[in-house]
């Protein structure tokens, strides 16, 4: 195991100590770096056919769907209400992304939440950097394990804490079904070049999310709203909307805010299979009409997160806090409205 060791000045946070260790296990991490060289060199060596690019892409999009639906609203956020049967077949569908079992994944999401761009963030690019909070948190010793205590509300059920202990059944099935239906070729494409993307693009909502993008809400963490990255994780990039509010079923709370996941949701809405879609109200969406010429400046300072900006940022996260005291979601925005089950 190699210790990245972080210098005293990396290491500098508005409230952390001055040392912080990371640490990633390469042997254990093997499988994930096979599973980029197999999707960046074997491509050149199968068959090509286009209709493999279109595996690829369908087979991302579908299981970023499942991800963000998931995983994510569902699971982590309780954005809406489900069967019994359809939260199963949520928990298997996003556990084909290989990205581990679904109360591992929505755990973590939570404590995220909780402690935003903290010294105790996960994967916080302003605290740790952007490579770790992109992808070395996943890679490391310091979080296999499911914190029971965060997602007591789902780990009662026997079926998902099988599937959260068997993670790797999901993606295995799906590698083989692939490769029954097209061979070698399609195992490349359809399973290892779209999983590889798909990762990256998932990952990109921990580190891009908190670095590039505009921020429209008073939040004490870097979050912003970013249309490109809501375009390759089917709404996700509305992160600093997310981030003021987290609990909605929309993360693109305007008509121009893309959300393909939000689509999908309302089409399994009008079907019946989910229901009680939370969202925000006018209060929540428009609360920043009302903000200071301080405010908003407050807002627009802070800077990329790269090297030494990083430390200044630190040093402005501190004044942001300080300004929005009291303004996050937890502070108690205007109750959310629901949409009922017809
Ligand atoms: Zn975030
Ligand atoms: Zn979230």
């Amino acid at each position: 195991m190699l210790v990245l060791a972080l210098s005293p000045e990396d290491s500098m946070s508005n409230t952390a100590p001055t040392t912080r260790e990371h640490s990633i296990n390469w042997v254990s991490s093997i499988p994930f770096f096979a599973a980029h060289l197999v999707a960046l060199v074997a491509p050149f060596f199968v068959t090509f056919h286009w209709s493999y690019v279109v595996w690829a892409l369908a087979l991302y999009y579908l299981r970023m769907w499942a991800v963000t639906l998931g995983y994510h609203r569902y699971f982590s956020h309780r954005a809406f209400k489900t069967s019994r049967v359809f939260q199963f077949l949520l928990a298997f569908a996003a556990e084909t992304s290989s990205q581990k079992g679904v109360l591992w994944w929505a755990a973590n999401h939570r404590h995220h939440h909780r402690e935003s761009d903290q010294p105790t963030d996960l994967h916080s690019p302003l605290q740790d950097g952007f490579w770790w909070s992109h992808v070395g948190w996943i890679l490391s010793d310091k979080y296999v394990e499911t914190r029971e205590d965060a997602i007591r509300d789902f780990a009662r059920f026997p079926e998902l804490r099988f599937l959260n202990r068997f993670f790797l059944l999901p993606p295995i099935l799906l590698a083989v079904a692939t490769f029954l239906i097209g061979g070698f070729p399609l195992l490349v494409w359809g399973f290892f070049v779209s999983t590889v993307l798909l990762w990256h693009g998932t990952f990109t909502i921990n580190s891009l999310s908190h670095v590039f993008g505009s921020r429209r809400y008073k939040t004490s963490d870097t979050s912003r709203n970013n249309f490109l990255l809501a375009l390759v994780t089917c709404g996700e990039g509305w992160h600093n909307n997310h981030h003021y509010h987290q609990n909605t079923a929309n993360q693109g709370w305007f008509w121009w805010e893309v959300d393909a996941s939000f689509y999908v949701l309302k089409a399994l809405s009008a079907l019946g299979l989910v229901w009680d879609l939370r969202l925000p109200s006018d209060a929540v969406k428009y609360a920043f009409e009302k903000y200071t010429p301080e405010e908003r400046a407050a807002l627009e300072s802070m800077p990329a997160m790269f090297g030494k900006a990083r430390l200044a940022a630190l040093a402005a996260r501190a004044k942001v806090a300080e300004a929005v005291k009291g303004a996050t979601e937890l502070a108690g925005p205007a109750p959310l409205p629901v949409l009922r089950r017809r």
